[in-house]
């Protein structure tokens, strides 16, 4: 047996309800950001939300899943998505990795098809910086749908 990925994943906390359906799922199946643990088994060593605006808790969490073994943090597809995405998603990224030494991936699950509609009518990815941050989870449209 191969090396287990020890992973965690931050959602943004106005999705503190979600019992994590979406990204499980995506774990699961390898879609979205997970795909590429493809042919790897992958552990969730943490599961929890930024403790609201402006993210209190990415400190304290980010300590506490590289204590558990994360080796890579998933911020959620939440993030990305969200009206607006969060706006300290780079300080989050930029934080996690030089203070820890942890991996941090941009999102989770596949974009969801209907945010995608949405947010292409807002305009809200239309900079070029959004094509390298939603890389991870864009998906095709078949895949995107089945995360509406
Ligand atoms: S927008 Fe960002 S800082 Fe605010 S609740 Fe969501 S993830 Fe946390």
């Amino acid at each position: 047996m191969g090396d287990v990925k020890k992973i965690g994943i931050i959602i943004c906390d106005r999705y503190r309800r979600c019992a994590g359906g979406k990204c499980l799922r995506a774990m699961q199946n390898r879609e979205g950001a997970f795909t590429q643990y493809a042919g790897e088994e992958v552990e969730l060593v943490g599961y929890t939300t930024c403790e609201g605006c402006p993210g209190g808790n990415i400190e304290y969490t980010g300590e506490e899943m590289v204590k558990n073994g994360a080796q890579v943090i998933h911020l959620a597809t939440g993030l990305l998505v969200g009206y607006p995405p969060c706006p300290y998603i780079d300080t989050f990224k930029d934080f996690l990795e030089k203070r820890y030494g942890v991996q941090v991936v941009l999102g989770t699950h596949p974009i969801p098809e209907k945010y995608l509609e949405m947010h292409s009518q807002l305009g809200t990815w239309d900079e070029p910086e959004w094509e390298s941050k939603l890389a991870e989870v864009m998906a095709d449209e078949d895949t995107r749908k089945a995360y509406n």
